[in-house]
Parts: structure tokens; C-alpha cells; sequence
């Protein structure tokens, strides 16, 4: 094992023990004497993996019966246009809910396939964000769907109670927090995430879609969009992603052998406290989310000075702290903590930053 430890906030680290066991089986998968990646998605032991990977996803995440996982591709952006293909086609409108530039990406998609209206949720108080609003209800029903964003990436902005749309559908782009605590499946109409960050490599995304939402989907909608297609083909109306495929499933049997996501949560909010509550002793260092907005897996903070920032961030590449330099469209730096990042990254993480800060306030 190197003593490196990857802060990337998408494609992001993986879990050691999945690329080791891909190595191990890399060139002789389920004893063919191939790689996974070069057999037909159809074949028996590549159908098999994916009907354990259903079963592993539903048990770690408690999906209900009643929602359908679908393994497509084209990224979450993919998703900012198929939503709206397939939901938007009785009232023609869509809500969508602004906490930055994801949510406002897939608000803009959306616009070339539906009417929408988007309401900035977000205020800043004291020089911190802050989410202002999360009741719905009086305004939800006149919408085919309510749309939002419950981590800003970015920013770090993290919503953790569920808005309240009423009886509307909500729809949710877990990208960047997918997984990271239990959740009540039950309460969305569709999650979905780009698989990039806690639930394998770049190329695959998952969409949890409520069975009574699949069948809607307007005319034009490209097959590989159409949820109902999809559902109907084992989400392989093209050749699949097979590999990426096959890592996630085996990340999540990686979980499940390792406490599953009781043992993932616990684990997120023991690291994001420990940065938290550095960044909260210091003066050095600056976070601007308000506390209860304050995102688990991607923590930003900054010096306040540009310069000071790229020296911090050359110095840690240096100590084997890689991909620390925050996002362009808000500077500073960005430490993603998703489910593989263990306890150490954090700890080696502050250790610098606690060195660093001696070294420069
Ligand atoms: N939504 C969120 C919250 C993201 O973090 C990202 C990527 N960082 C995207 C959407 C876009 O994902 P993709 O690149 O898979 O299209």
C-alpha cells in the first residue's frame, strides 16, 4: 500500500480491496480464462453478476420492491434530459430547487424538454450559506416533478432532511452522496447518480426509479433514455458499461462484507467531524457553510488568499495529499471524503493542515 491518499472529488478513490480483487481476477474471470471485460453481457456469468448486483444494491441501500435500479450510461448529465423525457409529459412543468451549479445544470437541461421553475433555496447569512427552505407542499402538486440536488459537490452544500413535495414526485441527484447514510428510498420518485464517486469508476450511473413512473416517457425519447425500454431490457438495450458494472458490484459486496451502510455512515460522520471540527478551532482556515448545511462528503475551506491556497495545495500534493484544489467556479480547496476515504486520510489531512498553518499564519 502506498501512503497516498486521494481526495479527488470524482472519479474518486476506490476501495483498495476492490482493485486488488479486480487485479486478482483481471485475466482469468469466473475461471474463463478471459477478463470480465471481454465476454458477452448476455452470457450466463455476466447475467448472474448483474442479478446479484440488484440483489447486493436493494439489501445495502433497502430499496423497496416496488422501484426499479437501472444501470445506464451518459453520466448524471445524461439524466438532467432523460428526467424530464420521461416525467414531464402530463402538467409539462417541473420545479426545480437551486443549491448551485449542479441543481442549476440540470434546471437549464431540463428547459430544452419542459417548462421549469427554479427557486433559489440557498441564502447567505453572515458570509455562510445556508439552505432556507425545504416545504413544498403548497406548491408541488401543480408539477409533473420537484428536482434537486442534496450535495452540491462544489460548494459542499449538503441537504440532509427531505424536502416536503407532498404528494408530488421528487426526484434526486445523489451523485455526489449516493449511499453515504441510510435513506428512505421510499419518500423519491427517482434517485440517481453517476456511479463516480461512492459507487465505483466513471461510466456507469444508477437510477432508482419507482415502478409507476416507468411507461411516461414522451415519443421522442431516445431508447437508450426511456426508462421503460431500459426496465424492460435489463438495462441493456446497447452493450453495456461491463466493466464499470462489474467494479460496482464489487464495491458493493465490499460493503456488504464490511457492516454495510450502518458501518459507511458511521464512518462519514466520524471523518467529517474530525475536519469540521478543526476547521471550526482555527482561524486560519475558513469554511462558509452554515453548520446543519455542511456537506459529509466534500469539505471546502479556504485560506483567503489565492496564493496561499496554490502553496497549500502544491505542499500537499507533495506530502501524497492529492487532489485537494477546490472546484474552479469557487476556489480553495475541496477535501472529497466519500465512502472509500478511511479515517487516516482525514487525520493525515489535518496533521497537514495543522503543519502548514504553523508553518504560514
Ligand atoms: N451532479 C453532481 C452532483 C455532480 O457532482 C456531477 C459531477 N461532478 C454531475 C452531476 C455530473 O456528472 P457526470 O459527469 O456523471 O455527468
Amino acid at each position: 500500500m502506498s501512503n497516498v491518499f486521494n481526495f479527488s472529488a470524482g472519479p474518486a478513490m476506490m476501495p483498495p480491496a476492490v482493485l486488488k480483487k479486480a487485479q486478482e481476477e483481471l485475466l482469468n474471470w469466473q475461471g474463463q480464462g478471459t477478463s470480465v471485460m471481454e465476454v458477452s453481457h448476455r452470457g450466463k456469468y455476466f447475467m448472474e453478476l448483474i442479478t446479484q448486483a440488484d440483489k447486493d444494491f436493494r439489501e445495502l441501500y433497502n430499496i423497496p420492491e416496488n422501484y426499479k435500479i437501472l444501470f445506464l450510461q451518459g453520466g448524471a448529465r445524461g439524466q438532467f434530459a432523460a428526467i424530464p423525457m420521461n416525467l414531464a409529459n402530463n402538467k409539462g412543468k417541473a420545479l426545480y430547487l437551486n443549491t448551485g451549479h449542479w441543481s442549476a445544470t440540470a434546471a437549464k437541461e431540463a428547459r430544452n424538454f419542459t417548462e421549469v421553475d427554479e427557486l433559489n433555496i440557498t441564502e447567505q447569512i453572515d458570509g455562510l450559506t445556508r439552505v432556507n427552505r425545504l416545504d413544498f407542499s403548497d406548491i408541488a402538486e401543480q408539477y409533473d416533478y420537484v428536482h434537486y440536488c442534496p450535495n452540491e459537490t462544489i460548494t459542499g452544500v449538503e441537504i440532509n432532511e427531505i424536502p416536503n413535495v407532498g404528494n408530488a414526485v421528487l426526484v434526486a441527484d445523489m451523485s455526489s452522496n449516493i449511499m453515504a447514510r441510510k435513506l428512505d428510498i421510499s419518500k423519491f420518485g427517482i434517485i440517481y447518480a453517476g456511479a463516480q464517486k461512492n459507487l465505483g469508476p466513471a461510466g456507469i450511473v444508477i437510477v432508482i426509479v419507482r415502478e409507476d413512473l416507468i411507461g411516461h416517457a414522451r415519443k421522442a425519447t431516445p431508447s437508450i433514455w426511456n426508462y421503460e425500454v431500459q426496465a424492460n431490457a435489463d438495462s441493456m438495450i446497447n452493450t453495456p458499461p461491463t466493466f464499470a458494472w462489474y467494479l460496482c458490484s464489487l464495491v458493493f459486496k465490499d460493503l456488504l462484507a464490511n457492516g454495510g451502510i450502518d458501518t459507511v455512515e458511521k464512518r462519514n460522520a466520524q471523518k467529517a467531524a474530525l475536519l469540521y471540527d478543526y476547521l471550526d478551532q482555527t482561524a486560519f482556515y475558513h469554511n462558509t457553510i452554515a453548520k446543519e448545511n455542511r456537506s459529509v462528503m466534500n469539505v471546502t475551506f479556504t485560506t483567503g488568499d489565492d496564493q496561499l491556497n496554490a502553496k497549500f495545495v502544491a505542499q500537499a500534493t507533495e506530502a501524497g495529499l492529492q487532489a485537494l484544489k477546490g472546484h474552479k467556479v469557487f476556489g480553495g480547496m475541496r477535501a472529497s471524503i466519500y465512502n472509500a476515504m478511511p479515517v487516516e486520510g482525514v487525520e493525515a489531512l489535518i496533521a497537514f493542515m495543522k503543519k502548514f498553518e504553523a508553518e504560514n499564519a
